[in-house]
Order: structure tokens, then C-alpha cells, then sequence
């Protein structure tokens, strides 16, 4: 059975000041199943980051529904909201969204800390996801004492330290050189093959999607179309 459900989702803004009314959203359908990896494409102002808005939680639609996990998110209250996207999801944004004052480590330990899981967890784990990512030598340093790539890595390792059911990332190459996004790509296919991470990405780029096996267009707040890979495909 699927792992997201979602179900004629619409999102209209209305600015009160110039009476401007926008439809961001048009009724999306979409049933995402687990250890899928897709990617949504479309162009500037589709819909996509709204619709990844709404699934993480941080937006309303408003209508239609959608369920986590069996779990309509919007039926449960603001505490038990905010555990359950704690427990259960993780994010990944363009601008990585690192704390300045906090090493790289507190950082990656901060969903843990916040679970108040014991200190002696939290670092065991902490190593060990910096090392599955290739940044232990960075534990504690800043982020602005370390590169793009770096604070890339930093913002995912916390984004699955707690091993969320489903990933959520919004153009997380967006910022990267090319190198560095194509490790990050294969970091996530890892994720999805060894680690049973449900991934949905937000992405303009082609090759970034090339990654996923499913790949969903929006256009003007509707899916119109979804691709599947067939085979195995190269990478170039
Ligand atoms: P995309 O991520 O595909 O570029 P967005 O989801 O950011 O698209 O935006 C979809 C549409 O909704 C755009 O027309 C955008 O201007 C509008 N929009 C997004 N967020 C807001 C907001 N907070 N207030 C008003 N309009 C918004
Ligand atoms: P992207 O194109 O990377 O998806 P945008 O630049 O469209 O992102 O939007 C960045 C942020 O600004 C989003 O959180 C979005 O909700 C908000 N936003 C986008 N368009 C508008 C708008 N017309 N009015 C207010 N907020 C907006």
C-alpha cells in the first residue's frame, strides 16, 4: 500500500492588499509507494515547493487531503504534528538551513536532541552519518568554516539521521557545483537502495532526475505527466 496518499490537493494564495488571487495548486492526485525515488519537475511556478510546503507540514492546502502513513496530517494538532514530522520526515532545502552557531555536529544531532534521545546515542550516531557521508573529519567545525558541498552534506546527514520514512527535498543540487551535486545524487540513491528512503525530489535539472525512477511534471498546479524508467539508464 502507498506511503503518501494524496488526494485533489489545492493551494490558492489570496493577497488580501491587491486582491490578487493565485492558484498554486489545482487538484493533485499522486500516490507515492515506499522506497520510491521520484523527482517533480516543472517549471518556475508550478506548484512544486508548495506542494512539498504541504507535505512537510509547513503549509496548509487548502482542500482536499492527503495521508502520511495512514496519517491525515491535517487531523492532528500542532504538538502531535510537529512529533510526527520529527519522527517521520526528514527535509532537505536549496540554502541547506544550518544553524551558524552550532558545529556541524550539533547540527546533525539536532532532531535526536530534540527527541531528547541520551547523549551517548546521539554522538554514536551522529559519527556514524557523518561518516556515511564522508564529512567526520568536519564534526566540529562551523558551517561557514566549510564548503557549499560540505554544508550540503551537513543539512542531509540531519535530514535522515533519524531515519524518516520519507524524504523531502527542494532542489538540493540547486546550489552545488557540479561534482558535488553528482555525489549528493548518488548519496541519495544509496539512501533509497541500502536504507529504504521513500525520496521525493523538487528539481529543474534533467540529470538530477535521471536518478529517480519516477519522474512527475507540474504545470500550473497539475501533474501532467509521469515518466517511469525502464532498465538500467547511465549517468554520464
Ligand atoms: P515553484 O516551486 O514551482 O517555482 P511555487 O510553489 O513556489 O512554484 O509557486 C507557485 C505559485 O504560487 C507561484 O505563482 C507563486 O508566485 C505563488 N506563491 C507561492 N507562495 C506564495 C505565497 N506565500 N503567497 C502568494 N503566492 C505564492
Ligand atoms: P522556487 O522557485 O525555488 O520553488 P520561489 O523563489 O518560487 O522558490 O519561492 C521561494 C519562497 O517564496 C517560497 O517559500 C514561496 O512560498 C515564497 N513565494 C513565492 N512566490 C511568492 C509570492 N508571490 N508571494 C509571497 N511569497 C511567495
Amino acid at each position: 500500500s502507498s506511503l503518501l496518499q494524496m488526494q485533489d490537493l489545492t493551494k490558492t494564495y489570496s493577497n488580501t492588499r491587491n486582491k490578487v488571487t493565485t492558484h498554486a495548486l489545482n487538484g493533485i492526485h499522486l500516490d507515492v509507494y515506499p522506497q520510491e525515488f521520484i523527482s517533480i519537475m516543472g517549471p518556475s511556478g508550478s506548484g512544486k515547493t508548495t506542494l512539498l510546503n504541504i507535505l512537510a507540514g509547513l503549509d496548509q492546502p487548502t482542500s482536499g487531503e492527503f495521508w502520511l502513513q495512514g496519517e491525515n496530517l491535517a487531523s492532528l494538532k500542532a504538538d502531535e504534528l510537529a512529533l510526527f514530522r520529527r519522527r517521520h520526515l526528514g527535509f532537505v532545502f536549496q540554502d541547506f538551513n544550518l544553524l551558524d552557531t552550532l558545529t556541524l555536529a550539533e547540527n546533525v544531532a539536532l532532531p535526536l536532541s530534540l527527541d531528547r534521545q541520551n547523549d551517548k546515542h546521539i554522538l554514536q550516531r551522529v559519527s556514524e552519518m557523518m561518516r556515511f557521508l564522508g564529512i567526520e573529519d568536519q564534526m566540529q567545525r562551523y558551517p561557514y568554516e566549510v564548503s557549499g558541498g560540505q554544508q550540503q552534506r551537513t543539512a542531509v546527514a540531519r535530514a535522515i539521521i533519524h531515519q524518516p520514512r520519507l524524504l523531502l527535498a527542494d532542489e538540493p543540487t540547486g546550489n552545488l557545483d557540479s561534482a558535488s551535486a553528482r555525489s549528493l545524487l548518488e548519496l541519495f540513491q544509496q539512501l533509497n537502495s541500502q536504507r529504504r528512503a521513500t525520496i521525493l525530489m523538487v528539481t529543474h535539472d534533467p540529470f538530477s532526475a535521471s536518478y529517480s525512477q519516477r519522474v512527475i511534471f507540474i504545470k500550473d498546479g497539475r501533474i501532467f505527466m509521469h515518466l517511469r524508467r525502464t532498465g538500467s539508464q547511465q549517468h554520464f
